[in-house]
């Protein structure tokens, strides 16, 4: 059992970027509280995040091997070393075997009197609650999402059956919540639309873990009570004995706040495309373009993007992953000097705080939205897969903080967004009256986002609550 003086937490995250990193932030925010850390993760993924916890002596990097299973390609410990997203439901089954070594650490901490105040292990990661439990440690949950799209996620499991004998564009009604806008089908994630008795081997394995998630002590959820209060009930309610979601974000500003502090004295080396953003003069000029690290985007609908923003006649900065793709002929002349393209990893954040930025069309993954959010920039919602439609939903008609690319609707095959699509949207953000009111929705909301980071802040408050009462267990 914990002790009243314990001041250890036990981290394991789920190994994808998306759900890593904001563990890493948490375990700054925690560490700030006085309160040691061990994450336990495995050797090529403790490699990765070695570099965001050094100066952090409270912080404990604890690996255990990678297992090895049929069908996983050798050497694949993250996402995104996956040959492709294929291989995902091995990959899933190969973590369900860190069962055994996760325990021995436990118990080690147990034995020598040093139980932690608690684990928050990655929702994929079910299987630890069963181990937390036999151990008497309490088990917070962690899924990456924020409170409205796992509450939609959760309730359209639930209700799925009648959700299939719905048409793609009907409005779905989920009993007990009101939403800020009209659900349709093709919102929800593919795994409850493509399956509504759930009997394939992937719905089999969320509804496994969706079990062990229902009965854990709590929910970690990156995301602000300002942003997302009167969702939180509704969400909960899918959980047993009372566990409270516990909003404690937006988790990358606890990094940020580091940040600013050493840069007191340090002069920050410019990378080429804030140096880009440096020269262009008006403030708010900018749209930056990023589609994350998980949605493939084919070479041909990068094709309509491109002529897209030329057409659109606005400055931007595109973040482009395809290694195979290369800008279609004639359109480098035409944007020469008001486009940059490029095709690095960037500090996208840097980007969006930068005062040129003035526009984010983002494909609405949870981080981008959050990130976008606190820099008070408003979003181009195109979502793409998984939850980014409810994202997006909540960006733009629940909160107003931004517009919508216009996507022709379709029941069956992926079809091209078409540059004029593109290009107006990128011009009502940029230009119209549509932008300007997003605008002056998301800057305050911005605002109110670091407020809740600091010292009486929402989730600043939220994070030492958590924290007495895990003692008091
Ligand atoms: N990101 C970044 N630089 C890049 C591309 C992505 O910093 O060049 C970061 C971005 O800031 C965000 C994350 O990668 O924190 C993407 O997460 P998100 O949830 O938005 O989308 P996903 O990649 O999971 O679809």
């Amino acid at each position: 059992m914990p002790s009243s003086s314990s001041s250890h937490v036990v981290i394991f995250p789920f190994m994808a970027q998306g759900h890593t990193l904001p563990l890493l932030y948490l375990s700054k925010a925690l560490s700030h509280q006085q309160i040691k850390v061990t994450i336990i993760t495995t050797p090529s993924n403790a490699n990765s995040m070695a570099k965001y916890v050094t100066n952090h002596p409270d912080i404990n990097l604890h690996e255990i091997p990678f297992p090895t299973i049929d069908g996983l390609p050798k050497g694949c410990e993250n996402t995104s070393q996956l040959p492709s997203m294929e291989f995902l439901l091995p990959f899933l089954q190969a973590t369900k075997e860190l069962q055994k070594p996760f325990e021995q650490v436990l118990e080690t901490m147990i034995k020598s009197n040093t139980p932690p105040l608690c684990v928050i292990s990655d929702f994929f990661l079910g299987w630890s609650l069963a181990s937390c439990q036999a151990l008497g440690v309490p088990r917070l949950a962690f899924h990456g999402m924020g409170v409205l799209s796992m509450a939609i996620s959760k309730s359209s499991w639930v209700h799925a059956p009648q959700i299939d004998s719905l048409s793609m564009f009907d409005p779905v009604d989920l009993p007990g919540m009101r939403l800020p806008f009209t659900l349709t089908k093709a919102d929800l994630p593919a795994e409850t639309v493509n399956s509504s008795n759930h009997d394939d081997p992937m719905s089999k394995f969320i509804g496994e873990v969706g079990e062990d998630d229902a009965k854990s002590w709590g929910i970690i959820v990156n995301s602000f009570k300002e942003l997302e209060e009167n969702h939180i009930p509704s969400f909960e309610s899918f959980y047993m004995n009372g566990a409270k979601a516990w909003c404690l974000g937006p988790l990358f500003l606890y990094d940020e706040m580091e940040g600013l502090e050493k840069s007191i004295n340090q002069s920050q080396i410019s990378s080429m495309s804030t140096q880009w953003l440096d020269e262009q003069i008006t403030p708010d000029s900018v749209i930056y373009v990023s589609f994350g690290t998980q949605a493939a985007v084919s070479d041909s609908q990068l094709d309509e993007v491109a002529f897209g923003l030329e057409e659109s006649g606005f400055p931007f900065l595109w973040v482009v992953r395809s290694k195979s793709w290369s800008l279609p002929g004639g359109v480098e002349e035409k944007i020469k000097g008001r486009g940059l393209i490029v095709k690095e990893w960037v500090d996208q954040r840097q980007i969006l705080s930068h005062r040129a930025t003035g526009g984010f069309l983002s494909h609405c993954g949870w981080n981008s939205v959050l990130e976008s959010v606190a820099a008070g920039v408003p979003i181009l919602a195109w979502p793409m897969m998984a939850e980014q439609s409810l994202n997006a939903k909540l960006i733009v008609d629940g909160l107003g903080a931004g517009t919508s690319i216009k996507k022709v609707q379709n029941q069956g095959s992926e079809i091209l967004v078409s540059r004029q699509a593109i290009s107006e949207g990128v011009k009502e953000l940029m230009g119209g009256q549509k932008g300007r009111s997003a605008r002056e929705r998301a800057e305050p909301l911005g605002r109110v986002a670091r407020r809740a980071v600091q010292k009486d802040g929402s989730s600043h408050d939220t994070l030492s609550k958590l924290i007495d009462q895990l003692r008091r267990c």
